[in-house]
């Protein structure tokens, strides 16, 4: 059934998001979402407490996360859902993964430090509600408060991205690690928002072809991310690869996401939606 509404993308203060997991809850159960997944970046701490939540609400879930990796010189998402959030293996990964941002956080501060702009590492540390997981978007927060930009998609613009100050480059994990965590835990790995990465023809057929064959199912369809031809475009690239279509907001906060929880188009009928395939982990 693709007339559901999914909302399986978005993030707490476990990860960049702004409000708590018992907060998007709520806020999922009142746009009307029916099945639902908190996928904080590199972290997967909010599980429990998203789940107890989503019982609360009446809504059914799926376990989450999104996890950063490096393919072809880029970052890229690999979202897992489904999987067990207690499997050990999984959970050291995804620690070894976060133990980078600490370094590249104060990396960060130095260089928007020599671009004028000081205190950013602590300005950032207390957006952060888990340290382990401070990510470009506490700097981005910080940024607005010091008055460099107005908003925290101005300082994207501006700063922290490739070839601007702040910007440091890191080196996240494989993706195959990323793909073999979520698949041994029991779950199912999505390419998250493919269109964002910029990649050519050549790179973006690389990353579905190696994803495969390392045991990825899924692809982000309809996300906040992606525009109406984007929709039709990876519906195109699921049925190229095989692959399951997934849905999801990719919401951070009530100020600065434009995609609300549970307000996105249905997926295209045609396509095998995600949750037909995890419907044994659909708690
Ligand atoms: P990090 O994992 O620390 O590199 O931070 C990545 C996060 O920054 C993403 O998950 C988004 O939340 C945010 N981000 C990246 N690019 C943009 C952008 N252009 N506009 C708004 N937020 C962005
Ligand atoms: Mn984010
Ligand atoms: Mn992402
Ligand atoms: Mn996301």
């Amino acid at each position: 059934m693709s007339i559901l509404n999914a909302d399986l993308h978005c993030h707490s203060v476990v990860s960049d998001g702004t409000l708590t997991p018992e907060e998007l809850a709520a806020r999922a159960r009142q746009n009307g979402v029916e099945l639902w997944a908190l996928t904080d970046h590199d972290e997967i701490g909010g599980q429990h407490r998203a789940a107890a939540a989503a019982k609360a609400q009446g809504l059914r879930y799926l376990t989450g996360t999104e996890i950063s990796i490096t393919f072809a010189g880029k970052t890229v998402h690999i979202v897992g859902l489904g999987f067990d959030a207690d499997n050990p293996s999984m959970v050291e990964g995804l620690q070894q993964t976060r133990g980078g941002r600490g370094q590249r956080a104060m990396e960060m501060s130095e260089s928007l430090a020599a671009a004028g702009i000081h205190g950013a590492y602590e300005g950032a540390l207390k957006y952060a509600g888990n340290h382990e997981l401070i990510s470009r978007t506490h700097f981005a927060r910080f940024l607005v408060e010091a008055g460099v930009c107005k908003e925290t998609n101005e300082v994207f613009r501006k700063y922290l991205t490739e070839g601007k100050p702040g910007f440091v480059p890191h080196r996240w994990a494989t993706l195959r690690d990323a793909v073999t965590w979520i698949t041994s835990a029991g779950g199912m790995a999505i390419v998250a928002h493919p269109a964002r990465y910029g990649f050519t023809a050549n790179e973006e057929f690389a990353l579905f072809s190696e994803f495969k064959a390392h045991g990825g199912q899924g692809v982000e369809v309809v996300t906040g991310s992606h525009t109406a031809a984007e929709y039709v475009k990876y519906a195109d690239v699921a049925r190229e690869f095989g692959l399951a279509a997934s849905r999801g907001s990719d919401f951070h906060s009530p100020e600065e996401s434009h995609t609300d929880l549970g307000t996105l188009p249905y997926l295209p009928g045609e396509l095998t939606p995600v949750w037909e395939l995890l419907a044994h982990r659909i708690q």
